[in-house]
């Protein structure tokens, strides 16, 4: 018997939110019973079911960033007890057995991973997110959430957090470094947080200055706006790293013109459209151009550990469930403070 649990669901994607319930598979012996306490907002939930990216699976309900207790557990789990707190990001299952899989990179899974929504599980059954009560997922992908952070704050470290945690440690963000965080949203104001606390020397590159107080409390020592377009002349050469969290076109030329010689320009932002950039940029500086997606299991784990002890969370806004459209619609405007986190308790379907 599966169990039908309440949760925000669209249909389409002009469609509102609504309210209603969601099908969870019966516990498997490696799965663990989640009951979600909240829930953020990532703009790849927008992206999603505003079919940005493509066709969505509709009735969807979106939602990677999950925090939450458990509820129940199946007879061969073996991390976790009921009463833990735990999260969920943005995958749910993957082949376990690939090279990538083994060594820790469960996202480039060669049988594909399995998204936490608008995918299929590997038996068929469509994979639904967070924004909802409950979700059932195997031990695999469940992550554990240290004490020192509150389950509110928790669930974006579970995307956002980790988007920004595995390029900063790949290209070597720390003491000495100067490093560019570009757009200062949901996972931006994390990308501040983190690498300030690895102990790099930190600059946002934001649209306006109007989150500049914000930034320096996160921890830039330098704030820079591109509507003064006299900020590409000034920085040029200035960066070992900058990791771009916008997924509007940008003029690629002009960052990579801030990267250091060696240095590299990351990607993580992820734009509708193809982008262009000159080859001659790269080239006049052995500068990198690359991108990263989010992190396997053991490095989301490493993060969320990292948080705990540097003492670092993402600044939320807790929202309740009729409030999923306006927020979406903020986040669009460059509007969020910084991160929505969806109060799932809130969810009530008629
Ligand atoms: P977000 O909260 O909306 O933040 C994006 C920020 O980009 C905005 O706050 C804004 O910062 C800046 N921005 C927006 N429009 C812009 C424009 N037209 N020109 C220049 N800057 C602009 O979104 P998010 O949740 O952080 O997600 C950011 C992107 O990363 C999305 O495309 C998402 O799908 C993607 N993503 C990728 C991964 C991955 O694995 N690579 C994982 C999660 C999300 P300012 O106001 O400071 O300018
Ligand atoms: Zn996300």
């Amino acid at each position: 018997m599966t169990t039908q649990v309440p949760a925000i669901l669209k249909d389409s994607a002009d469609a509102p939110f609504r309210q209603g319930l969601v099908e969870r598979r019966d516990l498997r012996p490696d799965d663990v019973r989640i009951d979600i306490a909240y829930a953020g907002i990532c703009h790849s939930d927008i992206h999603t079911v505003r079919e940005e990216w493509g066709p969505c699976i509709f009735p969807i309900v979106t939602g990677h960033e999950i925090a939450g207790v458990v509820s129940e557990i199946g007879s061969e789990v073996t991390k976790f007890k009921v009463g833990d707190h735990v999260g969920v990001g943005c995958l749910v299952d993957s082949c376990g057995e690939c090279d990538y899989c083994v060594k820790g990179s469960e996202n480039f899974c060669e049988k594909g991973a399995v998204g936490t929504y608008n995918s299929k599980n590997y038996d068929g059954e469509i994979a639904q997110g967070g924004y909802s009560q409950q979700i059932i997922v195997t031990e695999r992908f469940v992550l554990r959430i240290p004490d020192a952070i509150s389950l509110e704050v928790a669930a974006p470290l579970l995307c956002a957090g980790i988007t920004l945690y595995t390029p900063l440690k790949r290209w070597g963000a720390g003491p000495g470094k100067k490093v560019a965080i570009v757009g200062m949203g949901g996972l931006g104001h994390m990308g501040v947080k983190i690498a300030a606390a690895m102990g790099a020397d930190v600059t946002v590159i934001s649209q306006t200055m109007s989150k500049e107080e914000d930034g320096r409390a996160f921890g830039a020592v330098d704030y820079r706006a591109t509507e003064d377009g006299s900020v590409f002349k000034e920085l040029r050469n200035s960066f070992d790293l900058i990791v771009c969290t916008v997924s509007a076109d940008l003029p690629l030329d002009k960052y990579l013109g801030m990267v250091k010689p060696f240095g590299a320009l990351v990607l993580v932002g992820l734009p509708e459209k193809p982008q262009n950039f000159q080859v001659f940029s790269l080239i006049m500086g052995d500068k990198v151009l690359t991108g990263s997606n989010i992190g396997g299991i053991p490095i989301t784990q490493e993060m969320l550990d990292f948080c705990a002890e540097h003492d670092i969370a993402p600044t939320v806004e807790t929202i309740s469930a009729d409030e999923v459209d306006a927020a979406y619609d903020r986040v669009v405007a460059s509007k969020v403070r910084y991160r929505f986190v969806i109060d799932t308790s809130t969810i009530a379907p008629e």
